[in-house]
């Protein structure tokens, strides 16, 4: 199973890609990931990306295609993978599509989280209330300045991207203001249909 999950920050694509993990025994690949791991490793990479994502603009494309062509590489992602955070741009999903081709691979289904984008700074606020309450380190860029950048970055260079995908008739757009249990049903009959 190879999928895209797409959606804005606070989508919740991380929880659902977590089930498909799960379920599918695939790997989930998030740039987001990745480029938190480089800038915590202080990486010429993770130097690069550090103020950008902090202030949560998108790194540069290059870069990410980069990560994601080794990425698919590696011995684990051989039985299949979800890409969650990548691609954000339409050069991206189109490095993308280059890639797999070179690869001999191809995408079962492009997933969207559709949300309100209301809702979306509550969740955000949730988020950084519960990881407190754990005691967990809170995400530098996961504060309401940084997210509205993060916003903006989607409306303007990710929302193109599911057009690129419904032209290519591979989209699945679902619900994900519905309740966390119900858009995991909602994705496993998109998957099964
Ligand atoms: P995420 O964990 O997906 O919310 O990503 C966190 C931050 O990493 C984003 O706000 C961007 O700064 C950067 N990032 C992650 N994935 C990408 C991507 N595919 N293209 C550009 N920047 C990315």
């Amino acid at each position: 199973m190879r999928l895209v999950l797409l959606g804005p920050p606070g989508a919740g694509k991380g929880t659902q890609a977590a089930r498909l993990v799960a379920k599918y025994g695939i790997v989930q690949l998030s740039t987001g990931d990745m480029l938190r791991a480089a800038v915590a490793a202080g990486s010429k990479l993770g130097l690069a990306a550090k103020e950008i994502m902090n202030a949560g603009g998108l790194v540069p494309d290059d870069l990410v295609i980069d990560l994601i062509d080794q990425r698919l590489d590696a011995p684990d992602a051989s039985s299949g993978f979800i890409l969650d955070g990548f691609p954000r741009t339409v050069a991206q999903a189109e490095a993308l599509d280059a890639l797999l081709a070179k690869k001999k691979m191809t995408l079962n289904a492009v997933l969207e989280l559709v949300v309100d984008e209301k809702a979306l700074l509550r969740r955000i606020e949730t988020r950084i209330e519960e990881t407190r309450k754990a005691g967990g380190e809170v995400r530098a860029d996961d504060n309401p300045d940084s997210f509205k950048t993060r916003l903006e970055a989607y409306r303007k260079l990710t929302a193109p991207v599911s057009a690129y995908y419904a032209s290519k008739g591979a989209l699945k757009r679902l619900d994900g203001m519905a309740p966390i249990d119900e858009v995991t049903r909602a994705i496993d009959a998109a998957l099964d249909g």
